[in-house]
């Protein structure tokens, strides 16, 4: 393996040149203007690391050759850069040295930029992003062109197509007369792209068809660093380019109608985050109110929160679980994690390509760039525009969509989906093998997660129907009932009540599958607090009522067994709504019987509500069903596992009072890698998981299972689900989308044999 490569050697390997000095290498071989250069590798960086020492020999060698080629001396009409090139994306997390001219220069500038892989920066954004620290960089040398030569040189960065909107145009920023770092550091505030399209008509017409070729090559749209040297287009850099969600979804679809890639690659390419960035929230009715000031709109979605201006100040707000909005003249790379915690930014400085702006893009968060009309003032905390003051701690709402600014914090709404979105995850419905289906409980719930595409209803909680305020009085008139006839002139009243609900949910769902949930909450769930109300009555059974532990308590089928009037009332309610609306609509409804442990609650359930006609399932939240699972399977329809209560058992965690209290230090410590309550924690929860799965389905081969944990809606959890062939996820509305796409991608991985990647918690 050679220490030294040069541009025009034939070796392509990332984890040897880094992605940048890869790039450069293709670009050279398909005969892209780039001005020639050599790599030194990431192995002489590991070299370096353990002995201290470069290949020097091989790098003279490599000088002469370019000094050869470019018929120039360094330092006598020849400069060249020194760019640091890892395997890894770290924008602008490491050194380049310009305009280096010296022999000497150029061994201390490499030494720098190897020294720079660990630089704080880097550690910290390797530390957020998770990438290991033994990858290393490699060292680019290139002999320099010059942006700052004349009127006809200058500098930009450009998209192969808009990162925001995803339309198939050069979008990006040019600055006339100068050097490349004058852009990056958003030091001048650049002028759109087209503008070079007037000042030099050839270059950018040029620099369109170099677009193209990359695009034709790469398959993918680019991030393009150019540089013009009186009149002459040089291409610097290209990788593949950040961009909105909107963005990613459109380019995969036009590329897959385009034909430059197929539809299931166009599936694989959008990231769950990029879908989840595209189901942004926006401002309810906008044009109500009116902007305090304005700026580019460099990462799409609304954002409302308090104003702070220091990154560190972010972290100790949003540590406090408050909103945040970060407002900065610029920000850099040192303020990442201050950016990671806010909500949404705002810069006074920088344009679409400028760190604020691509940092935030890539998380999903909404960002304002280079609003000049707001005058900050750090040193004070606030900034002025047009008259008003906002300082620390006052609300404003960002729109990044936008790029218009409000102050106070402005209702907010979730974005719906696109055509081309549409179009895309009609195609991931094609490849996944998962259902997706939605945790809804109103018709209201159901006509939204119909609108993303579900498939069903895999977990109705009924509980929910008793909240409006009639109703709430009905179930606390049972609650208190003295004599058996009181109790069921109370339930009479909710049977009415349920009814109607569920007549409205199965209209809304014409035909759709649908699981109701038999009533989980305790009782006490429905009372007021006992200083809440002088009733003597009340506070009475506040107190019979009261538990230690009310998680694990007298609720679910214990309640349907103590009281099995309650589940016959809801079971009638189900049956009476269905008999109602059949001639109609086809009603497709099963019950779920929460916080089974046995299978002997179950039978004696079922006996109760003899629920005629209707398919009855088993909620797998308890440890113990996990354990009986082969045995329930003989009497269940279907399982369908609540990995919310399933995790806190299996933890014996109380989920408010570990995501309250310690859990933060178990993450920060990595006693635990992810918080088992949003990922489902593989080698515990999903070990019994999948040993119930294997013992119900060995004995009723058929039994149809789910999970109706808001896991369902998870990424990483999803493909393990996948995995361990569940046959649908259920989640709340907003995650479908994505549960829909994850799906179709798990399924494809696997089809693909790439091992699916590999899901690994603590
Ligand atoms: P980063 O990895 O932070 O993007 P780069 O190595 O790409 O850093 O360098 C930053 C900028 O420096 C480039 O975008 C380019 O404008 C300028 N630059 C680097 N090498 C050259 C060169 N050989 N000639 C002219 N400009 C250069
Ligand atoms: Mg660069
Ligand atoms: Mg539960």
């Amino acid at each position: 393996m050679a220490a030294v490569y040069k541009f025009t050697d034939d070796c392509e390997d990332k984890m040897l040149l880094g992605n940048k000095g890869a790039n450069l290498v293709t670009m050279t071989r398909i005969g892209l203007p780039v001005p020639p250069g050599f790599v030194i590798s990431i192995e002489a960086y590991k070299e370096y690391k353990r002995t201290g020492r470069l290949p020097i020999a091989d790098i003279e060698d490599a000088l002469q050759w370019l000094e050869g080629h470019t018929g120039r001396r360094l330092g006598n009409g020849l400069m060249v850069s020194v760019r640091s090139s890892a395997p890894v994306s770290m924008p602008g997390m490491m050194d380049t040295l310009l305009n280096v001219s010296s022999k000497a220069h150029m061994v201390s500038a490499v030494k720098k930029i190897f020294g720079s892989w660990d630089n704080l920066r880097a550690v910290e954004y390797r530390r957020l992003h998770n990438i290991p620290r033994d990858i290393g960089t490699s060292a680019v040398v290139q002999a320099m062109v010059m942006g700052n030569r004349d009127d006809r040189s200058g500098t930009g960065v450009v998209f192969t197509r808009n990162a925001i909107t995803g339309e198939p145009h050069l979008f990006g920023e040019y600055i006339g007369q100068a050097q490349g770092e004058d852009l990056v550091s958003g030091s001048r505030t650049p002028s759109p792209i087209q503008e070079l399209r007037s000042a030099m008509p050839e270059a950018y017409a040029e620099l369109e068809k170099l677009a193209h070729t990359l695009e034709n090559h790469f398959h993918e749209m680019q991030d393009v660093e150019f540089t013009v040297e009186s009149g002459t287009l040089y291409l610097l850099q290209t990788r593949s380019g950040k961009r909105s969600g909107q963005a990613a979804v459109k380019i995969a679809v036009d590329m897959a109608k385009e034909g430059l890639i197929s539809r299931e690659e166009a599936v694989l390419r959008v990231k769950p985050e990029e879908l989840k960035a595209l189901l942004h929230k926006r401002i309810q009715s906008v044009e109500k109110h009116e902007p305090l000031a304005h700026g580019l709109n460099a990462a799409p979605g609304a954002a409302a929160g308090k104003v702070v201006f220091h990154p560190i100040e972010a972290l100790r707000l949003a540590e406090k679980s408050e909103k945040v909005i970060l407002v900065r003249p610029e920000t850099s790379p040192d303020d990442i994690q201050g950016i990671a915690a806010a909500d949404g930014v705002l810069t006074s400085r920088g344009g679409l390509t400028s760190h604020a702006a691509i940092v935030t893009r890539a998380m999903g968060k909404p960002c304002i760039c280079g609003a000049e009309e707001i005058k900050i003032d750090l040193k004070a905390e606030q900034f002025e525009v047009r008259g008003h003051v906002v300082h620390k701690g006052m609300e404003i709402t960002i729109d990044g969509t936008s790029g218009a600014v409000y102050l106070g914090t402005l209702p907010l709404e979730e974005v719906e989906v696109t055509e081309e979105l549409r179009e895309l995850l009609s195609w991931a419905d094609g490849f996944r093998r998962l259902g997706v289906r939605a945790n809804a409980d109103t018709a209201d719930m159901i006509k939204l997660a119909k609108t993303f595409g579900c498939e069903g209803i895999g977990l109705c909680r009924t509980e929910r129907q008793f909240n409006a305020p009639e109703r709430l009085s009905a179930i606390r008139e049972y609650i208190m009932a003295r004599t058996p006839s009181e109790k069921a002139e109370a339930l009479e009243i909710l049977r009415g009540f349920q009814e109607e609900d569920f007549a409205a949910i199965f209209r809304e769902l014409e035909g759709l599958p649908i699981i109701i949930r038999l009533l989980d909450l305790p009782l006490h769930e429905f009372l007021p607090s006992e200083t809440d109300t002088d009733v003597p009555r009340v506070r009475e059974m506040v107190r019979e009522l009261r538990e230690v532990n009310p998680m694990i308590g007298h609720r679910g089928v214990r309640l349907g067994v103590t009281n099995p009037e309650i589940y016959r009332m809801q079971v009638e309610a189900i049956c009476q709504a269905k008999s109602v609306v059949e001639p109609e609509v086809k009603v497709n409804a099963a019950v779920m019987i929460p916080q089974v442990i046995t299978v002997q609650e179950l039978l004696w359930v079922k006996k109760q509500v003899k629920a005629a006609g209707l398919r009855v399932g088993v909620m797998m939240e308890t440890v113990r069903a996990c354990m009986r699972a082969g045995k329930l399977a003989h009497e269940a329809d279907f399982f369908s596992f609540g990995t919310n209560d399933l995790t806190q058992a299996v933890y014996s965690f109380s989920r408010e009072d570990a995501e309250k209290k310690f859990l933060a230090t178990y993450l920060r410590l990595g006693i635990l890698q992810d918080n088992p309550f949003e990922i489902v924690d593989v080698k515990g929860v999903g070990r019994l998981m999948e040993t119930a799965i294997m013992w119900a389905r060995r004995n009723k081969k058929e039994i149809e299972i789910g999970v109706c944990g808001e896991h369902g809606g998870e990424p990483r959890s999803i493909r393990f689900f996948h995995q361990i062939g569940l046959d649908y996820v259920s989640c709340s509305a907003f995650r479908i989308p994505v549960a829909r796409l994850v799906a179709a991608q798990a399924a494809l991985q696997e089809k693909a044999d790439k091992p699916a990647e590999k899901v690994d918690t603590a």
